[in-house]
């Protein structure tokens, strides 16, 4: 049904097994105000921007108000956080139903910071702004950058405080995304041991994102290697960039192959593997360097989840298990080496390309080089900023990939463009990032504005970018948190 705001939803999850979810309302907001809205979203959503933010649509930005044809929820899933194998579901984050939009896509509504659900586990269900207008910069910047992530409609505020070390206003982010079915959701239905129920969940899943696998000899097989696949997509996009997502625990790896969670995620500034930022990977499990690794032992468990529906013989279907999941390394290299290959301004391939990229990061490692600025250097033939460009190993890896791209047809015109397309003037990082969050936190939005602004389309090498090249001092240690 349609009302005001453009709603037009359908509640599709509600017809699975009822296991899969909980029916819960948001809580109230006792004085809701709006802080930032996505019209650019909403309008390609099929939102009214007007009506969204009159009182009634911050009503139902807030939880105050369910928009006809929501069927609020918390969904159940379970998930391995740090190694370790939980049962979770939605402890603060209410889906309101997914939003038919006019260009026919279906994408789950949903209130994060919506208060308690029966999968709190003590939790308040509540979220606090600055962490909620973190989510809405990271998300948007990365959709910015073109990697696939879900998206952020709004933020408002509640009225009533959050408790955390310190009190903070309490607010409520409206996230979009092609929907919340996470790895760790198969791990909820697999670890109930109902056959039906995982099926029912597999086909659902098959028929929302993957439809074509469904005329396949074993959809399930097939349902899995397009899985595989978007997550080697994605991790390569986030080894092209220097995303660091913190808490790549399995239900914070969405099947759809969106970003999803963000938490402690931070972009890297030097060039180094091994960082973390997150105040609580202590093991540095996420770091980095890791993160295609985790990426592949996420998909083992995923895996798993499937082994009867890819054979009814446990033996053959681990064999098969293993046949695919030997299969992600090679994937993911291919996508990050074309990545790579990108940002590098190659069109074509070579046998040594690899070596020459490979050699790059050990340089920029030895160096301390800022990730972002060493691409951004090679790109408009900037060296005066990059300290490692007067080292004579420099001099020598630059001359051969001058020989390297002579070897190539593209004009030198072609071969900038690709690079710019490829290699992002700016990023968001972190002390512009604490800058913008903590004005907007005592009232000046102006300073995230700007920053949103200038990270709409990070590859345009625009003058309002300028203020946000600069690196932070790499000696001043930065940490994140779960917020
Ligand atoms: P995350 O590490 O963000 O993936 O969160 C792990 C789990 O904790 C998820 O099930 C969340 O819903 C839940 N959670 C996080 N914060 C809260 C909170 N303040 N109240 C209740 N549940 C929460
Ligand atoms: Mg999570
Ligand atoms: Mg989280």
């Amino acid at each position: 049904t349609k009302n005001g705001s453009g709603w037009q939803f359908d509640n599709s999850y509600t017809r699975l097994p009822d296991v899969f979810y909980a029916t819960v309302l948001p809580e109230k907001a006792p004085s809701p105000a709006l802080i930032i809205c996505n019209d650019a979203l909403a309008k390609s959503i099929g939102l009214h921007v007007d009506a969204l933010q009159s009182e009634q649509g911050i009503d139902e930005l807030a939880g105050n108000k369910i928009p006809d044809g929501a069927h609020p929820i918390a969904q159940a899933y379970a998930g391995h956080q740090f190694g370790h194998f939980t049962m979770l579901g939605d402890g603060r984050a209410v889906l309101l139903g997914e939003q038919l939009t006019p260009t026919g896509e279906r994408l789950d509504i949903q209130l994060k910071g919506g208060g308690p659900t029966p999968f709190s586990r003590g939790g308040d269900g509540r979220a606090g702004l600055g962490p909620m207008l973190r989510e809405y910069i990271m998300s948007e910047a990365m959709h910015g950058l073109g990697i696939p992530t879900t998206r952020s409609l709004a933020v408002v505020v509640t009225g009533s405080p959050v408790y955390r070390e310190e009190i903070l206003a309490g607010a409520v982010l409206t996230r979009v995304a092609a929907s919340h079915i996470r790895v760790g959701t198969f791990q909820y239905a697999a670890a109930r041991q109902v056959v039906e129920d995982l099926q029912a969940l597999a086909d659902y899943t098959i028929e929302r994102h993957y439809p074509t696998v469904a005329s396949q000899a074993n959809p399930y097989v097939a349902f899995f290697e397009e899985v595989m696949d978007r997550q080697a997509q994605l991790l390569a996009k986030w080894q092209c960039v220097g995303f660091i997502h913190g808490v790549m625990n399995t239900d914070n790896m969405a099947v759809s192959g969106e970003t999803i969670d963000y938490g402690p995620c931070a972009f890297m500034d030097t060039y180094d593997p091994a960082t973390v930022f997150s105040s609580i990977d202590r093991q540095s499990r996420y770091a980095f360097g890791n993160q295609p690794g985790i990426a592949e032992w996420n998909l083992a468990r995923f895996a798993e989840t499937l082994l009867p529906l890819f054979d009814t013989d446990t033996e053959k279907a681990v064999g098969i298990a293993e046949q695919l999941l030997s299969q992600f390394g090679e994937r993911f290299h291919h996508h990050w080496l074309a990545g790579m290959r990108n940002k590098l301004g190659l069109f074509n391939e070579e046998q040594a390309d690899g070596q020459l990229i490979k050699e790059l990061l050990q340089l920029m490692q030895a160096h301390k080089a800022d990730f972002t600025n060493t691409f951004r250097a090679l790109t408009l033939g900037e060296f005066s900023e990059l300290q490692m460009a007067s080292s004579e190993e420099f001099k020598t890896w630059h001359s051969r990939w001058k020989e390297r791209r002579a070897r190539q047809e593209q004009s030198e015109e072609a071969v900038l463009q690709l690079m710019k397309n490829n290699n992002p003037n700016i990023i968001p990082r972190n002390h512009r990032m604490e800058e913008a969050l903590d004005a907007a936190t005592k009232g000046d939005l102006s300073v995230m504005e700007h920053f949103l602004a200038a990270l709409k389309n990070p590859y345009a090498y625009t003058e309002d970018q300028k203020p946000y090249i600069q690196p932070a001092d790499p000696e001043t240690p930065y940490f994140t948190y779960c917020g």
